[in-house]
């Protein structure tokens, strides 16, 4: 199904990702709506909110929507591996849908669910979700989710971009040293 019209995936800008079609995980949603209590979850997006829009984020909102949302599993590997995370709206387009791979890993899994999450409050300050994909809108969405929901996530993806990068020096030094 067509992608972003529908949601926002953990790296959301490649390939489709499929949205979560497998059972409810009542499991997920305790662990999400607890994630909405953390204070330092709280403080960034007070913060995102008052720098972005100069508005006080409406938090009574925020818990209302998510306590009636959907919290699935994924229905099979395939889909697990294509989506990873993946926050959007149901079929009927009237609730926010969540699916997060792997959240009950520490420290990873809460910045999975952060991420989500705060697509989510994208989605309520902006109708996120309900935009026509669009490149440089998705990005930014991508880069503020990674920057302000989770930041382990993007953390993780720079540490090993950075440590290839410093393997490759060094095998080019070694290889160097044999031709002069
Ligand atoms: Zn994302």
């Amino acid at each position: 199904m067509a992608r972003p019209t529908s949601g926002r995936a953990i790296l959301g800008i490649g390939p489709e990702a499929p949205p979560p079609s497998g059972e409810p995980d009542p499991e997920l949603k305790k662990a999400i709506l607890a994630q909405v209590d953390a204070l330092t979850f709280r403080l960034r997006v007070n913060l995102w909110s008052l720098l972005w829009r100069w508005r006080v984020f409406p938090w009574r909102e925020f818990i209302d929507r998510l306590k009636v949302s959907e919290f699935r599993s994924y229905a099979n590997r395939g889909e697990a591996r294509k989506s990873l995370g993946w926050a959007g709206l149901t079929k009927d387009k009237d609730r926010w849908l969540f699916g997060v791979l792997g959240y009950r890993i520490p420290l990873f899994g809460n910045s999975a669910m952060r991420h989500e999450l705060f697509h989510a409050t994208q989605d309520l300050m902006a109708g996120l979700f309900g935009r026509q994909p669009w490149l440089p809108r998705n990005v930014l969405a991508e880069i503020s989710a990674h920057l302000w929901g989770g930041p382990l996530m993007a953390t993780a993806v720079f540490t090993v971009i950075l440590a290839l990068g410093v393997a490759a020096y060094y095998l080019c030094d070694f290889i160097l040293t044999f031709i002069f």
